[in-house]
């Protein structure tokens, strides 16, 4: 067990914590905080930190696992007219968890090298290498290249985030939720998302599409967790959240721990076309009428907005339905909202409304 302080070109600090051996598989890779204001993420994993640490004097680390509780701060110190901002870098205007490395693009042309050794610890040490070699731009190119020099060819990799207001809910893909399916169980999340490739490069999908790039067999098992919202920072669901994820680390063989089996996950894994975002048909003030985790039927309707420019009381609230059945999953917190911002996301099945094929940053 020790504590790592990583410095950064920035001069900003990451705290990592590491159990087990270096190379000794499973590789697991935890981080929160990446959105620097998700921080139900921070406050779990820092609960998961003590728990490995209890484990540690009875020997039952088996594999490796590195836990960064909030590995972004640089997002953490950045306040705009007193209000926090941890999505978007303040420095480039970029999303935090968009444009990682593209792994694939940059170990191709050394394992197109002939006689290579292609084996899985070889890939991970050739990415690892390449990536404390290279030159970066800027402090938010700086903190994700680190980030993937520490995670990079880990078995399986969690980045656990929060929505605005939601329930747990995953995000992942085909291939890698094969391997981490009770997680879902573990954290009691009812919307697991599937796609192979949902938006421009976010850490998870920068691991597992990496392999699949390569037409290597090996692959890291990757996802997105998201812990409910942005305000669901408490220590009863820290505390709830880490003992499930060192249950799933169990699980996956990563620690030897005395667990109840799985439970049966009352899940739902969609593809991102079933995930319909209800956008706000105008500008004003949004008054929810679902709670997060209900159920809707399509025609439903799930909020009204209130537009306070319009002098006749009687026409200035609309009605916003939803286009189809399914589960309220998240939904927007602000209470002012724009013509177009997203009101809530249902699980759906079926057609209608505004099918995604990509999320928004
Ligand atoms: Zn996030």
């Amino acid at each position: 067990m020790s504590v790592e302080n990583l410095v950064l070109p920035s001069g900003d600090i990451i705290v990592a914590h590491r159990f087990g051996n270096p190379g000794i598989r499973p590789f697991v890779y935890l981080q929160g905080g990446l959105h620097a204001d998700e921080v139900s993420s921070t406050v779990a994993l820092e609960q998961l930190v003590r728990l490995l640490g209890e484990l540690v004097g009875g020997s039952c680390i088996r594999g490796e696992i590195v836990v960064l509780p909030h590995c972004n701060p640089i997002g953490l110190k950045q306040f705009l007219l007193g209000r926090h901002q941890g999505r978007f870098s303040l420095s480039d205007g970029s999303n935090f968890n968009r444009g990682f490395p593209d792994m694939a693009a940059m170990l191709r042309p050394v394992l197109d090298a002939p006689s290579a050794d292609f084996g899985r610890d070889r890939v991970a040490e050739l990415g690892r290498h390449i990536l404390t070699r290279q030159g970066t731009t800027g402090p938010t190119r700086a903190l994700q290249a680190e980030l993937m020099r520490l995670s990079w060819g880990a078995d399986y990799v969690i980045d656990v985030h929060a929505d605005m207001e939601a329930s747990v809910h995953i995000y992942s893909s085909a291939v890698s939720w094969a391997k981490l399916r009770t997680l879902a169980g573990r954290l009691s999340a009812r919307v697991v998302i599937l796609a192979e490739e949902s938006a421009d490069r976010p850490f998870d999908e920068a691991h597992s599409r990496a392999w699949q790039d390569l037409g290597l067999p090996s692959s890291t098992a990757s996802c997105t967790l998201e812990l409910r919202g942005l305000s669901d920072v408490s220590a009863k669901t820290a505390s709830n959240d880490a003992l499930g994820l060192l249950h799933f680390l169990g699980d996956i063989g990563a620690v030897e721990v005395a667990a109840p089996s799985p439970p049966d996950p009352d899940t739902t894994a969609i593809s991102l076309e079933d995930l319909e975002f209800v956008e706000s048909p105008q500008s004003g003030i949004v008054m929810h009428l679902v709670d997060v985790g209900a159920p809707v039927t399509k025609g439903d309707i799930v909020a009204r907005i209130f537009d306070p420019t319009n002098p006749r009381l009687d026409s200035a609230w609309t009605d916003v339905a939803t286009q189809r059945d399914g589960c309220v999953f998240a939904r927007w917190h602000q209470r002012v909202i724009q013509a177009g911002m997203p009101i809530c996301k249902i699980a759906g099945s079926g057609l209608g409304g505004k099918r995604e094929t990509r999320l928004s940053d």
